[in-house]
């Protein structure tokens, strides 16, 4: 017998505070893909859409239908009109047959432009639209996952990873058991708890520190008839309702173990809140200190303007430093997204000598544009395959870009914003990082997955942008009250 899985994704981290809206445009140059092509653009990737490759393999009576798949870079909200079309084509696909299953891959922490909890909106319109059939959802560890949702979904999980180097191993495991459950073989039931903070993204890798312990304490939960247990740690720059941490667990059967064993989850995650609260260097501190650090490339980190947490790759403060430090040694900058400098490069030529201001252009909030004296060295398409561990194959558009040598030190700049986390967005630009001493770079945790291993030293430093350390400098309107950091 024949059954049918109908798969939809959405998989968009908003930053609220961020001045970019996520258009059609920077959803295209990710993924907005449906059917065959979405399934062929994440062969071999690890991805979410690949895990399907491998659940046709293991599931041959399984038939899969790809709808709407969309992604995009983290930025600002998404634009609602984009949000509209996409829900609609996903409704109106569901509308069309009878499903055995729905798939739906969830970042868990979108905005729009109009909406400040869209994919609740959508796990719910799915359900009214599928009647009784199981209903499976991944999210990202960054997930600000509505308590409502665990009315409406059958069985769902989150990646276990920062950097995330798990999203195909999570498609798995939610595929697996939506399957098993579709063929009437488990029954689970979930609940999905807020732990009462929110919770910065700094000190939350899950190789060392609290998530870690978290990360741990949940998969010691999962036994007897607890089937998943999912930490979330939340994206506090998503001004939403749900924004913060949250417990959430499966249980077959049994509602009350589930709920027992995301209450535990949830209580120990809101005993480690303060652990989360990590205190960072200056960039003109990060620099020094990476500089003392040991022989080899070493690397300072600006997360408050981390193109993964809604960055703009247009605050000025670590270049600005950078500058005033001279490091005497191969030092490389990535990067400045800026398309009407990238396109007066481009017109002036290879060797053009060009008065420039970096930063600063999109928003003077986080500081003054940098004045300098650029050359221009190399012009790139700006297109690569990442080759690290996290979304490995996944390919990257930045637009056209330029490489300048401002003061001795290698500048990239791009046309559109996508993070500098694989080693590929390098060797796109002729970058020897073998032969490089300072890497100054717009990233944070998801860095690390490719670059912990290669580097002599990471510093992660302090400075103003739209994902900035200090959670009382945001405006927030949707948060709750009681979680809103104060200033002092
Ligand atoms: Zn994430």
């Amino acid at each position: 017998m024949t059954r049918h899985l109908a798969v939809a994704r959405l998989w968009y981290e908003a930053n609220s505070f961020s001045p970019v809206i996520a258009d059609r445009a920077a959803f295209e140059r990710r993924e907005w893909l449906t059917g065959d092509q979405a399934l062929e653009a994440a062969r071999g990737a690890n991805t979410e859409i690949a895990a399907l490759h491998d659940f046709q393999a293991a599931w041959p009576d399984w038939q899969v239908t790809v709808l709407r798949c969309a992604s995009a870079s983290p930025a600002g909200p998404m634009d609602d009109d984009l949000f509209s079309e996409f829900f609609d084509e996903v409704l109106d696909g569901l509308a069309k047959q009878t499903w055995d299953a729905v798939y739906l891959s969830l970042h868990g922490a979108g905005v729009t432009t109009r909406r400040a909890r869209p994919e609740l909106g959508l796990i719910a319109a799915v359900r009214n639209a599928i009647g009784d059939a199981p209903l499976g959802v991944s999210f990202d560890l960054h997930g600000n996952i509505a308590p409502e949702a665990a009315r409406y979904i059958t069985y769902a999980s989150g990646y276990r990873t920062y950097p995330h180097v798990d999203m195909r191993e999570t498609a798995t495991r939610v595929l697996d058991r939506l399957a098993t459950t579709a063929e009437g073989r488990l029954k689970p039931v979930g609940v999905v708890l807020k732990t009462g903070s929110l919770l910065p993204s700094f000190n939350m890798r899950t190789a060392d520190g609290p998530m870690a312990d978290i990360q741990a304490l949940a998969r010691v939960l999962e036994s007897g008839r607890v089937l998943d247990v999912s930490a979330f740690g939340g994206f506090p720059y998503a001004d939403t309702p749900d924004a913060g941490g949250t417990a959430m667990a499966y249980a077959d059967g049994d509602a009350e173990a589930a709920r027992n064993a995301a209450r535990i989850l949830a209580e120990d995650m809101h005993a480690r809140r303060g652990e989360f609260d990590i205190r960072l260097p200056s960039p003109a501190e990060g620099i020094a200190r990476a500089l003392a650090g040991p022989p080899g490339l070493v690397c300072v980190t600006d997360p408050a303007d981390n193109p993964y947490s809604g960055g703009i790759a247009d605050t000025p403060a670590l270049f600005r430093a950078l500058l005033q430090a001279r490091p005497p040694v191969p030092t490389v900058f990535a990067f400045f997204c800026d398309p009407a400098l990238v396109d007066w490069a481009h017109l002036t030529g290879i060797g053009a000598v060009l008065d420039v201001k970096l930063g600063g252009q999109l928003s003077r909030d986080f500081g003054a544009p940098v004045e300098a004296r650029a050359v221009v060295l190399r012009f790139t398409e700006g297109k690569f395959v990442n080759t690290g561990p996290m979304e490995t194959g996944l390919a990257v558009d930045l637009g056209r870009t330029v490489l300048l040598d401002v003061e001795g030190i290698q500048v990239v700049v791009t046309e559109t914003c996508s993070a500098a986390n694989d080693p590929a967005f390098f060797a796109l630009h002729g970058i020897d990082l073998g032969a490089t001493r300072l890497l100054c770079v717009k990233a944070k945790n998801h860095f690390r997955a490719a670059f912990q291993p290669r580097a002599a030293l990471i510093v992660d430093t302090d400075a103003p942008g739209p994902a900035a350390l200090d959670l009382s400098t945001l405006p927030y309107g949707k948060v709750p009250m009681e979680l809103r950091r104060v200033k002092i």
